[in-house]
């Protein structure tokens, strides 16, 4: 075999460390992929395929991208699930002997994104590391784009359970398992089949240094409360992590600087499928924003504050002092509509520092974007003022947080030029009058010409040659020129350096030192330039920590404001939240439904749901009633209380709960393969499990998925367990009619109905939520409404009366009786006069109609 060119030799070895990934080796302006990479990502990424000879006899496949573009490629193959390794050379190719120097400086995976260009502002991205021994898993998250780190130790019967909530809740791109949790199956198939990210298995002896690797990046002391043990699982998912990076990063790695533990029971705790139900951040259909909670909320300004309220969203408080903090703030600067709007003003001023401050760290930040930091300090002082003028305790002591940072303000304006590029290889980074030497250097490169001519002048001067010429070539360098006719004239100082037919050229001394100092400067002053701003970064490094905490307070402030103009916009009311177990509503409005119908209004309706009486309200109505609705308006007033936000409703009283189910029907799940039925079974005996008396429950037409009698006999069991062991706050839709006798059999089941308006064979719905059953379930009217034929809708009503007919015989007791307690209750109305009265166009009436028409009305009662 013939041997590898030096270079290729020089690949493989690197390629050998890196065999998970695909390599990007860097080739002068290219990042070059060989053999199997090449065949990949010309593939994937949709590049020309091409050969290099490599020194044997088969040239080996290779495909390249532009260096300055490779982010976006990255991107493209980071998106797919492929991790991809960063090979540089390590020198310049112009000074080095032999070959080049190359190295990996990194290996981008989906968890290690830094770049802005790869990330979605609005969003963390999320790496996890879960760590599991015995029946107690450590799982930590960090997003290491913006340095936070979260950990908690779950454990109990029920750790698989939770350890898919926990990855519900941050929704990670990668997560790195170690060895003993191949065990949980549930949740490596859940990982699998329903989570988007990469899954890198750690093995045993990754984790055989954790406690150096946890005093190395933490020092001795262990950053985390809360009863996480530095050796236990939480400690070991740490380590994992940091190793993990280590790997990855080489360097950087050192922006993690805290963990903040946390408890499960700080949160309420939202199932998978509630978080996908409710359509918190995404809808379930379109997996889109747009027509979601969130995006009912997102006033935000900044990017911080965009993520930050994401996040709120996705883990409520169950604490009611930490939620009046954050309504006090709210309720502040809802009051104050002058003042939030020069907040909001100010706020749009304000860069991605939390993310700057990564790639500050990392050495990847541009001039540009330095410069921005220190336009965005200069907004400070401004949002601190403000945010300290609110009569407000909470927003004084937030106020305290912002740090004005007038230093580094001061530090980046005075080094860096306010028109700073985006990179450095062309210079023109740093401001001038920052430093004598770049100025000069400056000089020189710019008025090169200048001293040429100036030595030209003099030369001519000095020697009496008038065609003497100062000249440049690119093989000779600077040489002065003298026509053969004045050779003889020239002094004993020029050296001769070229004859051509009708002139010499020679070289001075003082010309060689002014061509080193033209031909040097510019490179000088690069490299120059580039030290200097490196020694900014790190100066802005080592204030990581204080231009951190002021953009964690500048995300809060951002998110606070948001939440005021949102209330202040859509006409929401600061919810009353205590302890207690109430949820009282009146006129409340789904959030994201009332912004959705443009045009028609949405019909408000009061809830009153507790843990005595008004325990379990079972809803009937026909199909498009509004039910779902109902029940999902109550469940998001619920939680949007608990972030602190105002609510959609007229006056709203909130017990906190400590979780909220739903099983929503319709949702089904046949691309995991299993059966509609079956997944609804799962997640009702979810809830019957994990339910507290503190938690709220919405079951939306439970048992639609089998026989009616089958159906009905386990939605009715439910109720009954829910009403009788539980006790928790329940809203109940349903299609079984027979269940609204549960009213009178258990205690706190209340029966409600979503009125419609019935006007002979057609219905109105009236969006109102009313005491008692509904009296029918309008089916055929429903299929009318829809454009069924009249054909059949006719037909459908014969049959339906026959059916009637046939179960009257064996109707039961219990439901007769009902009836004929509503009859007693409520006299009945003659339904010639309804019609009457539904046929009424009130708009177009006229004062003497309405006196004719109650007077006919009054007849009519009379006979
Ligand atoms: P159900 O669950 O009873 O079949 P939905 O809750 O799905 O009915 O409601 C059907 C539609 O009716 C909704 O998509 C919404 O557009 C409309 N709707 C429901 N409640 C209201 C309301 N209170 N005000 C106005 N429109 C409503
Ligand atoms: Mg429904």
């Amino acid at each position: 075999m013939a041997e590898l060119s030096p270079m290729m030799a020089q690949y493989f070895e690197i390629k050998q460390q890196h065999k998970d990934e695909i390599l990007f080796f860097r080739l002068g302006d290219f990042y070059e992929m060989f053999f199997d990479d090449a065949i990949l990502a010309s593939k994937e990424l949709e590049l020309t395929l091409t050969g290099r000879d490599c020194g044997q006899a088969e040239r080996a496949p290779m495909c390249g991208v532009p260096f300055h573009s490779y982010e976006s490629y990255v991107a493209r193959l980071i998106a797919k699930g492929y991790k991809v390794a960063i090979c540089e050379q390590m020198e310049d190719p112009a000074l080095a002997k032999g070959l080049v120097k190359r190295d990996v400086i990194r290996v981008i995976t989906p968890g290690t994104v830094i770049e802005s260009s790869m990330l979605q502002d609005d969003k963390n991205n999320y790496i996890c590391s879960i760590y599991l021994e015995g029946d107690k898993a450590g799982v930590c998250f960090a997003d290491v784009s913006t340095g936070q780190t979260y950990a908690t130790l779950l454990n109990g019967a029920a750790v698989s359970g939770q350890i898919i909530t926990e990855l519900c809740r941050y929704n990670p791109s990668e997560v790195l398992l170690n060895e003993a949790m191949l065990s949980l199956k549930d949740v490596t198939a859940y990982i699998k089949q329903h989570m988007a990210c990469a899954v890198e298995l750690m093995e045993n002896e990754a984790y055989a240094d954790a406690q150096d690797a946890l005093n190395d990046q933490f020092g001795e002391g262990w950053p985390v409360s809360g009863g996480l043990a530095k050796d236990g699982p939480a400690g070991f998912a740490v380590s994992g992590l940091l190793t993990y990076l280590r790997r990855t990063q080489k360097h950087g790695v050192e922006r993690l600087r805290t963990v903040v533990s946390y408890a499960e029971a700080q949160y309420m705790q939202l199932s998978p499928v509630t978080r996908a139900n409710l359509e918190l951040t995404q809808t379930m259909r379109g997996r889109e924003k747009r027509g979601t909670l969130l995006w009912v909320l997102d006033k935000t300004q900044t990017a911080m504050g965009k993520r930050l309220l994401r996040s709120w969203l996705e883990q409520p408080l169950v604490s009611a002092p930490a939620i009046n903090d954050r309504l006090d703030c709210v309720q502040a600067l809802h009051g104050e509509s002058v003042q939030r709007a020069e907040i909001t003003e100010t706020l749009s001023h304000v860069f991605d520092m939390e993310r700057l401050m990564t790639r500050t760290v990392y050495g990847s930040a541009t001039p540009k974007e330095i410069y921005a930091l220190a336009g965005t300090c200069r907004q400070l002082p401004q949002l601190r003022a403000l945010t300290e003028s609110f009569d407000c305790p909470q927003l004084k002591a937030l106020a305290v947080q912002i740090d004005p940072l007038t230093d580094i303000h001061d530090r980046i304006v005075s080094a860096i030029d306010e028109n700073a590029p985006s990179t450095l290889k062309d210079g023109g980074v740093i401001r001038a009058g920052f430093s004598p030497e770049v100025d000069e250097l400056r000089d020189i490169v710019h008025g090169g010409k200048g001293f040429l001519s100036q030595m030209e002048a003099k030369l001519k001067e000095e020697t009496g040659i008038r065609t003497l010429k100062v000249g440049f070539n690119r093989v000779f360098g600077y040489y002065i020129e003298v026509s053969k006719s004045f050779t003889d004239q020239v002094p004993a100082n020029f050296v001769r350096k070229q004859t051509l037919a009708n002139a010499e050229r020679y070289i001075t001394e003082d010309l060689k030192n002014l061509e080193n100092k033209i031909l040097g400067a510019n490179e000088r002053l690069l490299v120059l330039e580039r030290k200097l701003f490196e020694e900014l970064l790190f100066d802005l490094s080592a204030q990581l920590t204080r231009i951190q905490s002021t953009a964690a307070a500048v995300a809060k402030l951002d998110v606070l404001t948001a939440l005021a103009q949102v209330a202040a916009d859509n006409n929401y009311v600061r919810p009353t939240v205590d302890e207690g177990s109430e949820l009282l509503i009146q006129e409340g409005r789904h959030p994201v439904i009332e912004q959705m119908l443009k045009g028609s209004l949405f019909v408000p309706n009061d809830t009153t749901l507790d843990c005595a009486e008004n325990n379990l309200l079972i809803i009937t109505g026909p199909n498009m009633a509004g039910k779902s609705t109902y029940m999902r308006q109550n469940a998001l007033i619920a939680l949007m209380a608990q972030i602190g936000s105002f609510v959609p409703a007229k006056e709203c009283r909130v017990g906190v709960v400590d979780a909220i189910f739903t099983r929503v029907g319709a949702s089904d799940d046949l691309s995991a393969g299993q059966s509609t039925f079956m997944v609804e079974m799962t997640e009702v005996a979810q809830i019957l499990e994990y339910a507290t008396r503190k938690s709220l429950v919405i079951l939306d037409e439970i048992g639609r998925g089998t026989s009616t009698f089958d159906g009905m006999s386990i939605a009715r069991a439910v109720v009954e367990h829910i009403a009788v062991k539980i006790g928790c706050k329940t809203l109940f839709a349903t299609h079984y009619h027979e269940l609204t006798e549960l009213e009178d059999l258990l205690p706190g089941v209340k029966n409600y109905n979503i009125a419609v308006k019935k006007r002979g064979d057609d219905i109105t719905f009236l969006r109102r939520i009313v005491r008692g059953p509904a009296d029918d379930s309008y089916g055929i009217q429903v299929a009318k409404l829809a454009g069924l034929p009249d054909e059949v809708t006719e037909r459908a009503k014969q049959v339906l009366k026959t059916l009637d007919a046939a179960s009257q015989s064996n109707k039961r007791v219990t439901q007769l009786d009902f009836e004929a307690l509503e009859a007693m209750n409520s006299p009945a109305v003659p339904s010639e006069m309804m019609d009457k009265l539904s046929a009424l166009d009130v708009e177009t009436l006229t004062p003497i109609e309405a006196l004719n028409f109650l007077y006919e009305l009054k007849k009519t009662l009379d006979n």
